[in-house]
């Protein structure tokens, strides 16, 4: 360990970090920083790599374009780089995959040099204490051969994203085989489905959707069924009016009203992100139950109004008892998948040892988190704070914008310690 102490540590190196790495870099920024991020390289959700899929945000909402629209990290100059961008006009689509998404965020991160350290897990953040007062933090990490690290800081930036969520009745079979979250679909699912094999998946999101339709058309051509809680399967909401909710602007509004407006607005579109998905991928899951239909199939099933009241491990699979229309049944399952999205929740994250310290959970408008008297460093957070900036904070649209703002903040809090110490 060196005495070194950083004026900023990001940990995760998502699209959020990236975005804030890139900020700092066009602004010529003097911050003495590194980034650390638990995978060996990067990538973005590499386990729903799924072929055919589609972005969910325009191409323009990349990691710079809406602050920046002249950056050398935008897509266009991604695909300018890569020799496509002509083919990709003749596409005419603001969507781009899922694929070539992932791989010009890979570029913007290789083009930055090597401002990450990469397999490396941060597994504790703790306070620096000196008479009483937190004056850095000590960032523990760990990488995959189990050898540790630890680098101190004035200010992090955490951005690891949300958290597989295991609710019950599944979070005593977690690990166990034969059951994953949608998260890791294509590394723990996808390439040991065979023949004559039963497969549930659990949702009424877009991850379970689309794992759904994958399965409907695997070569191996499994038994699925789409378990959902709800009646039916419904479409986001991505109209003009609608999407207005994911401007930059709207972080200001959202942040500027009372508590109660805030959660009737969050309630009010949640259908825009929560339990729906692309209309396209809906149409496309009809006609094939259509077409089964037509066959007189029964291979893929919907099974609506049903929820999972119970699962056990048996040494032929994973049983699930279902709460259905019907009544109550049991069916044993070779794969089970949680299509049933992500936590966020700080007091279980690697700020943990840090709780004394925090005032709130929710950060100020330049997400910062507040501190108690005598904390003196800045914790700052992407992605966890919806209740008070909205909708966009969980995903892709605002990141150009945020990472400015956090990239400003973060000078700001470097130049008036300076200012003190002179
Ligand atoms: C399958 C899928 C598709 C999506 N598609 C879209 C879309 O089309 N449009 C959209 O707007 N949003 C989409 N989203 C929402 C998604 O949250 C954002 O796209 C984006 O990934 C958020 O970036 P992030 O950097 O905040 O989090 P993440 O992308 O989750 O990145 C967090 C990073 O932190 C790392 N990390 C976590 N914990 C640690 C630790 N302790 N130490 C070190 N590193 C750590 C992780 O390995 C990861 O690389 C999608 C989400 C999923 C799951």
């Amino acid at each position: 360990m060196s005495d070194r102490i950083h004026d900023l540590v990001g940990i995760g190196f998502g699209p959020s970090n990236l975005a804030l790495a890139i900020a700092l870099h066009e602004r010529g920024s003097g911050l003495d920083r590194v980034f650390l991020e638990s995978r060996p390289g990067f990538a973005w959700h590499p386990g729903m790599m799924i072929h055919g899929a589609d972005m969910q945000v325009s191409f323009l909402k990349d990691l710079v374009s809406l602050h920046n629209p002249a950056s050398r990290f935008s897509f266009l100059c991604y695909l300018h780089d890569k020799g496509r961008l002509e083919r990709f006009i003749n596409r005419k689509t603001f969507f781009p995959s899922r694929v070539e998404f992932n791989d010009y965020l890979s570029w913007a991160a290789a083009k930055l040099g090597d401002v990450c350290a990469y397999d490396q897990r941060v597994t504790a953040v703790e306070p620096a204490e000196r008479r009483g007062e937190v004056t850095h933090l000590r960032i523990h990490a760990e990488n995959s051969a189990g050898e540790r690290s630890l680098r101190l800081a004035r200010q992090i930036v955490l951005a690891p994203g949300g958290q597989p969520n295991w609710p019950e009745p599944f979070g005593a079979l977690r690990g166990l085989p034969g059951i994953s979250h949608s998260n890791d679909f294509t590394g723990a699912v996808l390439p040991h489905v065979a023949p004559g094999q039963h497969v549930a998946v659990l949702g009424g999101g877009q991850s379970a959707a689309e794992i759904f339709a994958e399965l409907a058309g695997h070569p191996a051509a499994p038994a699925v069924d789409l378990i959902l809680r709800g009646h039916a399967l419904k479409p986001s909401d991505d109209s003009p009016f609608v999407n207005e909710i994911f401007g930059a602007d709207h972080t200001q509004l959202m942040f500027g009203m009372d508590p109660q407006r805030r959660k009737a607005l969050l309630d009010d579109f949640a259908s825009t992100n929560y339990a729906v998905a692309d209309l396209d991928l809906l149409q496309k899951i009809y006609d094939l139950l259509y077409e089964q239909e037509v066959e007189a199939g029964s291979r893929l099933r919907l099974l609506r109004d049903t929820r999972p009241i119970a699962a056990k491990a048996l040494p032929g699979g994973i049983a699930l008892t279902l709460e259905g229309p019907a009544g109550r049944h049991q069916m044993t399952y070779d794969h089970v998948i949680l299509g049933t999205g992500y936590r966020r929740d700080l007091a279980a994250s690697v700020l943990a040892g840090l709780s004394p310290w925090m005032q709130a959970e929710q950060p100020d408008r330049f997400y910062r988190l507040p501190m108690r008297q005598g904390f003196r460093p800045a914790i700052y957070v992407q992605g966890y704070s919806e209740p008070t900036h909205g909708l966009s904070d969980t995903l892709l649209s605002i990141l150009a914008v945020r990472a400015q703002e956090i990239a400003a903040a973060a000078e700001t809090f470097r130049a008036r310690r300076l200012i003190a110490a002179e």
